[in-house]
């Protein structure tokens, strides 16, 4: 099969789908439907589909992926990453890391199976330390209910994984992976930078969960985000980084295959897909 790829130093960086997430408007906490329906072109009632993109290559004999989808726990129409890896040469078996963004259901419940198998049996994880601290720390009395629904699910998608996760902060590199935290969408979200060469990509994770939106009006926050102050912050310097670095970005939500450059915009920004 002929997956997209991008070319940066000596890696070919490849996008691998996890599916198509449907989606809400409804999310958008601070900006009128009117405008968010023009920006993103329309929807079936506030509904829209948005692409879960993850992204795999080689390095030093090792397979790396970013990400693992959902598996079947949201909608039917995600969990296709491991037949989409098998049909591009890459079984589940093969990987040797998978670098997290963050452990939110649509990056990390296909780690595992219904059962609480592995997926990626003889996989390392690459995970930000105040992510994997956040949601591996017990339930508080006024944690909401759905915080301790993801809690304590993100606790059976790690559980297989939990002597072969390496807990990482900025500055630590694996592999030419580095992080670097862009909390706020989770506690310890991380964009992952990749280097090879003089080239670098940025895998931004959710920096932007609906990019139509998010990339032209940083400042529009999510239900999801659980700081969406600390994820505005985050959104800003990233994009801004992004921009001035003139990197190539590889986003989970934007449009598949997912790679492209920011670009400046006025006073905000815009994103070429690549
Ligand atoms: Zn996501």
């Amino acid at each position: 099969m002929n997956t997209p790829s991008f070319r940066i130093g000596d890696l070919d960086i490849r996008s691998f789908s996890d599916g198509i997430l449907r989606t809400s408007l409804d999310m958008i906490v601070n900006m009128e439907r009117a405008q968010s329906e023009g920006l993103v072109g329309g929807t079936d009632n506030g509904w829209l589909f948005i692409p879960v993109n993850n992204f795999a290559f080689r390095r030093e004999g090792k397979t790396l992926l970013i990400d693992a989808g959902a598996g079947n726990t949201m909608q039917p129409t995600l969990g296709k990453l491991p037949e989409n890896l098998r049909a591009g040469g890459i079984p589940p078996e093969s990987v040797d890391y998978i670098v997290l963004t963050h452990i939110h259901p649509d990056h990390a419940n296909g780690l595992v199976d219904d059962k609480g198998e592995a997926i990626y049996p003889n996989a390392e994880i690459l995970v930000h330390a105040d992510e994997y601290d956040f949601w591996m720390a017990e339930n508080q009395p006024g944690d909401s209910a759905k915080l301790q629904a993801v809690r304590d699910r993100n606790k059976f998608n790690m559980r297989p994984y939990r002597e072969r996760t390496r807990r990482m902060r900025d500055g630590e590199e694996v592999l030419g992976c580095t992080p670097i935290l862009a909390a706020g969408h989770s506690p310890g979200h991380t964009c992952w930078r990749v280097m090879s060469g003089r080239e670098s990509f940025l895998a931004w994770g959710d920096i932007v969960h609906l990019s139509a939106v998010q990339i032209s009006h940083p400042d529009t926050a999510l239900t999801y985000d659980l700081d969406p102050d600390k994820a505005r912050q985050s959104r800003h310097r990233i994009l801004d980084m992004a921009a001035n670095e003139r990197v190539v970005v590889a986003g989970a939500h934007v449009n598949a295959p997912g790679f492209g450059h920011v670009v400046r915009k006025g006073a905000t920004y815009a994103f070429e897909s690549a």
